[in-house]
């Protein structure tokens, strides 16, 4: 008897450049094909990654399939609505001195062998959606789930090559050792989501073989409230947009923003609106998430302490539960203030004015998002002019994200690049330039 030896990474890329190579992945209906099988994979089998999400995340039904698997469905619906005009050629404009006769366009071709490597916070989603522009594009992929969602990241390796075409579409799981060996080989692209440190090793491994990178970082997504806004609107918005996922989420507002009067404005409303949305006892609503693991349970009590406890504070590491947690007083240079939160716990700082929130923003590493409530079309105005950073949202936060024709991505420490509709497809096409003149 035989024991099948498993496929090596590089034994893989080399499966994936020989399919690329025969033109297989490049015409529109094998495209279009492998998105519709993505489609019935999620339709038919979205009971299954619902169950992981929950096994690996706590995530209700109803969350995986809004935030995840419901997601990915529209955004395949909105690239076959649209992939035939995206992928015309643009003409351009042909100089004089050319002559009549000379035509000029640009189209896009695929790139060949692209990796995408997923973060674990929402990862069906975010190893999904790349998937779906990297598909639309015409490459054959090879997707590296993460490790630390291992329900996921197991049910996606099986369904995936029941669904795909597996010459083109291959999945390779695993931690560090894994990923590091997929590094070492050449790719066309590399689109990477998760965080800072790991990204600058992604761009490093890129280096070597002069692949382009996407990096979907993360960071601190203020969320500016000025003076004079409706409050309990605020309050409710930032109740649901922070604590979906258990604050598990990268464009979740990070810190709330604004000057010590609307901060103890804020505070009963905030308390409110957190039992109104998650109940008396989030604990057990069987709709609110769990922290991934412990290492993390760990760093995220470990910053309760930074300010006074406004609603929550309450956690159970056995359950890796920790209540959606809003904290007042706090000082900017605590530590729930230096680093990415990344779970539910919402600070209030006050900055002084607009001159000081401003200040604050730009003090600080470009945020992926920036939430600003405000009724001033003066005050929506000058942030938007004077800050940088990935997306904007006023008056909701998250969901930009949902709007597949907004590019979505970082800039600065959030990361580069950007996805989501046809800026999925741009991102994993080459726009190749062509002039025509006819010979006679
Ligand atoms: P993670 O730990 O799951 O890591 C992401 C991927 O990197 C995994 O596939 C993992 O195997 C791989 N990896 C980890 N260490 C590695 C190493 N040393 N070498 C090579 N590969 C390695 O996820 P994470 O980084 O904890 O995710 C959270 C971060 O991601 C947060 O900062 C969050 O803001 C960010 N994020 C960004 C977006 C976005 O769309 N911009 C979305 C979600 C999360």
């Amino acid at each position: 008897m035989t024991t099948a030896t498993p496929e090596q990474p590089a034994d893989v890329v080399a499966r994936l450049r020989a399919t690329f190579r025969t033109g297989r992945t490049k015409p529109a209906d094998w495209r279009t094909g492998q998105l519709r099988r993505l489609r019935e994979m999620l339709t038919e089998r979205g009971d299954d990654l619902a169950a992981a999400l929950h096994a690996d995340l706590g995530k209700s039904a109803r969350e995986a399939y809004r935030t995840e698997i419901d997601f990915t469905v529209r955004e395949i619906d909105h690239t076959l609505d649209h992939l035939d005009d995206w992928l015309r050629p643009e003409p351009a404009p042909v100089p004089a001195h050319l002559g009549a006769d000379a035509r000029a366009w640009s189209q896009y071709d695929p790139l060949g062998v692209v990796l995408v490597i997923a973060p674990w916070n929402y990862p069906a989603q975010l190893l999904l959606a790349p998937l779906v522009g990297a598909l639309a594009a015409g490459n054959a992929v090879l997707v590296k789930p993460s490790e630390l969602a291992p329900a996921t990241s197991a049910a996606l390796a099986r369904l995936l090559p029941a669904y795909l075409d597996t010459d083109a579409v291959a999945v390779v799981e695993g931690g560090i050792p894994q990923t590091t060996a997929l590094l070492a080989e050449r790719f066309d692209h590399i689109f990477y989501t998760g965080n800072g440190a790991v990204g600058r090793i992604v761009m490093r491994a890129a280096a070597e073989h002069l692949t382009p990178v996407t990096l979907e970082l993360g960071g601190k997504s203020p969320a500016f409230v000025d003076r004079g806004t409706d409050l309990a609107v605020v309050a409710d918005r930032l109740a649901r947009g922070k604590f979906l996922n258990a604050g598990q989420t990268c464009v979740a507002p990070d810190y709330v923003l604004t000057d010590p009067e609307t901060a103890a404005a804020l505070e009963p409303l905030l308390a409110e609106a957190v039992e109104k949305v998650h109940g008396a006892d989030p604990q057990t609503s069987g709709e609110y998430g769990r922290i991934i693991n412990e290492r993390h349970f760990d760093r995220l009590t470990g910053l309760l302490d930074s300010g006074r406890v406004v609603v929550g504070g309450r956690s159970d590491r056995q359950d890796k539960y920790i209540a959606p947690t809003v904290l007042a007083d706090v000082d900017p240079a605590s530590p729930v203030m230096r680093e990415e939160i990344f779970g539910p716990i919402l600070p209030i700082v006050t900055a002084d004015g607009l001159d000081g929130a401003i200040a604050f923003i730009n003090d600080r590493d470009k945020p992926l998002a920036l939430y600003v409530f405000s009724e001033s079309e003066e005050t929506r105005a000058r942030i938007a002019a004077e800050t940088s950073s990935g997306g904007l949202g006023y008056g909701l936060p998250l969901a930009h994200l949902t709007v597949s024709d907004l590019p979505f991505g970082g800039v600065g420490e959030s990361g580069m690049g950007n996805y989501h509709g046809r800026y999925s497809m741009e991102t994993f096409s080459h726009r190749k330039a062509v002039l025509e003149k006819p010979l006679s």
